[in-house]
């Protein structure tokens, strides 16, 4: 089937399309968002210096209605998210987004009800968009790169002057192999620093649950749960996080999760391969030192 993937450029977004995208047969044409080289053999390639993603529409909608593309592969981020609504309603296409599994008969998996059950999607109609949540499939390997041809984008009546992204140090949360989360048992923002502390030494990025979010300890890009960012960690340590669906439904994928908190009652410990019933001031920066001494 004809398959476009539209992504920024990086190896990994785009291997992990790459990988979906042979389950629709046909090699891939890809639509890379920004300047550089293009990672990969793609059969065709086009690029676009345009960075707001939301300008894009008109142009993207009329490269896939002029190309026949009938499989439309996207990653479940916020520029997939922007992008993949208004095309799927500009191409009259089906749009099915968190796509976590797929087999050979284009049957699709997504979660449900923050993560508590999956739902299972035929696809009997093309053109479809698939927004496919990260982590969930082996990147390809890409190699060489691929001579591109520039996307034409029209200024469209509708637009978007400027955008102002919030850069967040370190490593992206959505890539962090380990994450130290904080939430509203930290008490007060200063203590923040604490987890910060640990998360540098294990090489990882901090996150917080919204109701540290809520109290301005952290910031919103560091939620991570329903409404913020879904991670999939290979170490998850929650401090002072109480374990609410709503915050579980975001490390539906983390491989181990460490609980610390003081009530040993909290949901968390449900989720936890490891948990530690203490107050986090009394546990952390001994935790911090021994792992320190360990690495
Ligand atoms: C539509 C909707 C969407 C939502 N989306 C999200 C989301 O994306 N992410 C999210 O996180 N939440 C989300 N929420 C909110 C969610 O329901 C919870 O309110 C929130 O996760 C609670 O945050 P918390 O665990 O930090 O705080 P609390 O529930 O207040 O828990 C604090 C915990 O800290 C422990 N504690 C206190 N002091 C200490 C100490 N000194 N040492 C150790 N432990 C201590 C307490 O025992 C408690 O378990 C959403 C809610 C709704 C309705």
């Amino acid at each position: 089937m004809k398959t476009l993937i539209i992504d920024v450029i990086d190896p990994k977004r785009m291997g992990e399309l790459t990988t979906v995208s042979k389950y629709f047969g046909d090699a891939p044409d890809i639509l890379a968002l920004g300047a550089g080289d293009i990672p990969g053999q793609f059969n065709k390639a086009y690029q676009t210096n345009e960075k707001i993603a939301v300008n894009l529409v008109p142009a993207i909608t009329q490269l896939i209605q002029d190309e026949g593309y009938e499989v439309i592969l996207l990653s479940a981020t916020t520029v997939g998210a922007e992008i993949a609504g208004p095309v799927a309603v500009g191409i009259g296409a089906a749009l099915i987004s968190e796509v976590i599994g797929i087999d050979d008969n284009h049957t699709v998996i997504r979660p449900l009800y923050g993560g508590k059950a999956v739902g299972k999607y035929k696809i009997v109609k093309y053109p479809v968009i698939l927004t496919i949540r990260r982590k969930y499939f082996e990147p390809a390997e890409l190699s060489g790169v691929t001579p591109a041809s520039m996307l034409a984008v029209e200024k469209s009546p509708i637009r978007l002057i400027s955008e102002k992204t919030q850069k967040s140090e370190g490593i992206p949360l959505e890539d962090a192999e380990i994450i130290v989360s904080g939430g509203r048992g930290i008490g007060v923002a200063e203590n923040f620093a604490m987890l910060k502390e640990m998360s540098d030494v294990l090489g990882g990025a901090v996150g917080a649950s919204r109701g540290a979010v809520d109290e301005g300890w952290a910031l919103p890009t560091q939620q991570i749960g329903q409404t913020g960012n879904i991670v999939a960690p290979s170490v998850y340590v929650a401090v002072g996080i109480s374990g609410a669906s709503q915050h579980l439904a975001g490390i539906a994928n983390a491989k181990c999760v460490v609980a610390i908190n003081k009530d040993e009652e909290a949901n968390i410990f449900n989720r936890a391969r490891f948990g530690i019933v203490c107050d986090y001031k009394t546990i952390v920066p001994v935790l911090t030192e021994v792992l320190r001494e360990e690495r």
